[in-house]
C-alpha cells in the first residue's frame, strides 16, 4: 500500500491529538495479509511520556473531586458508543491482531461488561463503619484515588485488557497514562476515541504509543505515577514489579501462563474435548488463559488421543475475517518465529510430534503467519515445551496414574494462572480445587476467560499484586483512608498508644 494512503494516528495528551516530540512514526501490518499497512503510529519517547504524566497530574484534582456517580456517567456513555461502534472495533482487532472476528466481537462485549460493572461501583465503592473503643467517636473508612496511574498492556486483548484497567481506574478517581502494546496501537486509538467522545475532561486519560523500554519505563520511573497496572510477559512484569517496589508504588502485574486441563477417567469426554480444543487452539493459543497442557488419566488416554487428533484435523485455518475459520494467523512475525522455534525445540528435546508442527503455506496462507494446530506427546517434565509459555497453537499431552499424580504434574511449572479439571466425581473435584496451584480454577469448563465481577489473576510467576476485575480492582485503584471523629462535648484523657 502506498504510504500516502496510510492514515497517521497521534498520541492523545491533555485532550489533544498530538505528534510525538521524536518526530518518528512506525507502521503496523495485518498478520493475515502481511504487506498491508494498517496505519502509522507515533514512536514516542521519554519526553512524550512525561508530558502525558504532567497532563494527568494537572487533571487529577478536578477528576478526583468529581463525585464517583458522576464519573460513572462517562463510563455509561462510553458503553453506548462502544455498542454503536462494536462491529468496527471488532474488525479493527481482527485486522490488527489476527484473531477470529467472533472472538474480537466477544472481546468488545467483554469490555462493555467491564465498564458496566465499574460504572456501578460509582454508587458503591464501599468503606465501612465500625464501633470505636472511645465514647463519642465515629470510626469509618473511605476510598481515595491513588493519583496518576500508568496502564501498560499487551497485544493479545487490545480492547478488553485496557478496558478492564481503565474503567476501574477512572471510577476510583485516578487519572491515566495508557501505554498500549506497540503491536496493537490501532485498537488503543479507537478505545481512546470512545472515552474522548464520552466526555472525559482533558488530561484525565492520555494515550502514548511507542516502545515499552522507553515510554513504558518512563512511566514506571516517574515520581508522579503512583500506581502501575501491567499485563504482559513474566519477564517484563518481574522487572516492573521490582522497579515499582523500589519506588514504593502500588503495582499489579498479570503475566504469563502454562495452563493445564486435568482429564479424569470418569469425565464426559465429549464435553472435555470441546473445552480442550477451544482452550488450546482458539485465538490461536494466544491467550494468557489458553490450555497448553492436558494431563490425562491413563485408562482413557488412547481413546482421548484418537478423538483429539480427529477433531483437531477438522479445524479450519484461515483469515480471522472468514466466519468459518477456527484458527487464525499468529499476531506477528516475531510471534510466528517464537512458536516455530518452540516446535523445533520440542522435537529436538525428544517429544513426539503427533499432529501438526508446520507453518501453513500456499495461496492465502503465504500472506499471513499461519501455523498448524500442533500436538506433542511423550513430553518430559523437564523439557522447555513442558515448562515455558509458548503462546501459540501448541498443546502438550501428559499421562497420569491418578488425580494426585495429575495435580503434581499440573503444579510442576512456575506459572499458576488458570486450570481446569473434567470429572463427575465431587470428591475428586474438591481435592483438585483445594490443591491445584492456580488463581482461577474451573471444573468441567475450559481454562479460558472469566466473568467481569469476579477476580482475575494468577499465582506464582503468573501474577503479583492485587487481582484485577470485580471489587479487587477497586481495592487496587484506591487507597483506604481511616477516619476517626471525636464529637465529645469536652476534652478528655486519651489512650496513650501508637
Ligand atoms: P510484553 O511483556 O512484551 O509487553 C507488555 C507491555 O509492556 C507492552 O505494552 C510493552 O511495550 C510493555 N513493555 C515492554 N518493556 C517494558 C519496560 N521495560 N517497561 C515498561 N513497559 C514495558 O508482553 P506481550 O505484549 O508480548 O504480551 C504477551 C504476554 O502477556 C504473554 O506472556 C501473556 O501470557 C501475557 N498476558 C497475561 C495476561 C494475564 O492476565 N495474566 C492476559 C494477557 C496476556 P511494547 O509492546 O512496546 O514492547
Amino acid at each position: 500500500m502506498a504510504t500516502s494512503q496510510v492514515t497517521r494516528y497521534n498520541n492523545y495528551i491533555g485532550g489533544q491529538w498530538v505528534e510525538a516530540g521524536t518526530g518518528r512514526t512506525y507502521s503496523i501490518y495485518n498478520p493475515a495479509s502481511k504487506d498491508t499497512v494498517l496505519g502509522e503510529f507515533q514512536t514516542s519517547g521519554v519526553e512524550d511520556a512525561l508530558k502525558a504524566v504532567d497532563a494527568a497530574q494537572e487533571a487529577l484534582a478536578g477528576w478526583a473531586g468529581t463525585p464517583a456517580p458522576i464519573r460513572a456517567g462517562v463510563l455509561f456513555r462510553a458503553i453506548e458508543i462502544l455498542r454503536q461502534r462494536g462491529d468496527d472495533i471488532a474488525r479493527t482487532i481482527t485486522l490488527e491482531e489476527g484473531k477470529p472476528l467472533s472472538d474480537a466481537q466477544g472481546e468488545v462485549k467483554r469490555a462493555m461488561n467491564i465498564m458496566e460493572y465499574a460504572a456501578g461501583e460509582g454508587r458503591r465503592m464501599f468503606g465501612y463503619t465500625t464501633p470505636s473503643e472511645l465514647p463519642d467517636t465515629v470510626a469509618y473508612t473511605v476510598r481515595r484515588p491513588l493519583g496518576v496511574v500508568a496502564i501498560i498492556t499487551p497485544w493479545n486483548f487490545p480492547i478488553a485488557i485496557p478496558a478492564w484497567k481503565i474503567a476501574p481506574a477512572l471510577i476510583c478517581g485516578n487519572t491515566i497514562v495508557f501505554k498500549p502494546a506497540s503491536a496493537t496501537p490501532w485498537s488503543a486509538v479507537k478505545l481512546m476515541e470512545v472515552f474522548e467522545e464520552a466526555g472525559l475532561p482533558p488530561g484525565v486519560m492520555n494515550m502514548v504509543t511507542g516502545p515499552g523500554a522507553s515510554v513504558g519505563n518512563a512511566l514506571v520511573e516517574s515520581p508522579l505515577v503512583k500506581g502501575i497496572s501491567f499485563t504482559g510477559s513474566t519477564e517484563i512484569g518481574t522487572g516492573i514489579y521490582a522497579q515499582g517496589a523500589g519506588l514504593l508504588k502500588k503495582v499489579q502485574c498479570e503475566m504469563g501462563g502454562k495452563n493445564a486441563v486435568i482429564l479424569l477417567a470418569d469425565a464426559d469426554l465429549d464435553k472435555a474435548l470441546g473445552g480442550i480444543i477451544q482452550g488450546a487452539f482458539g485465538s490461536t493459543g494466544q491467550r494468557c488463559t489458553a490450555t497448553s497442557r492436558v494431563i490425562v488419566e491413563e485408562p482413557i488416554y488412547d481413546q482421548f488421543m484418537e478423538e483429539l487428533i480427529d477433531r483437531t484435523s477438522k479445524l479450519k485455518i484461515g483469515d480471522g475475517l472468514d466466519p468459518e475459520v477456527d484458527v487464525s494467523p499468529l499476531a506477528s512475525k516475531s510471534q510466528f518465529d517464537i512458536v516455530m522455534e518452540y516446535i523445533g525445540m520440542g522435537t529436538e528435546e525428544g517429544a513426539d510430534l503427533v499432529y501438526g508442527g508446520n507453518s501453513v503455506t500456499g495461496g492465502i496462507y503465504d500472506q499471513g503467519y499461519y501455523i498448524e494446530p500442533t500436538i506433542f506427546t511423550g513430553v518430559g517434565l523437564d523439557m522447555r515445551i513442558a515448562q515455558e509459555e509458548i503462546f501459540g497453537p501448541v498443546l502438550t499431552v501428559f499421562k497420569a496414574n491418578d488425580l494426585q499424580d495429575a495435580i503434581q504434574i499440573s503444579n510442576s511449572v512456575k506459572f499458576g494462572l488458570s486450570s481446569s479439571v473434567y470429572t463427575k466425581d465431587l470428591t475428586q473435584a474438591f481435592e483438585y480445587i483445594n490443591t491445584v496451584e492456580a488463581g482461577m480454577v474451573h471444573v468441567n469448563a475450559p481454562t479460558l476467560g472469566g466473568e467481569v465481577h469476579l477476580p482475575f489473576g494468577g499465582l506464582k510467576s503468573s501474577g503479583v499484586g492485587h487481582r484485577e476485575q470485580g471489587t479487587e480492582a477497586v481495592a487496587f485503584f484506591s487507597e483506604v483512608i481511616t477516619v476517626y471523629i471525636d464529637h465529645a462535648a469536652s476534652a478528655r484523657e486519651r489512650a496513650r498508644f501508637i
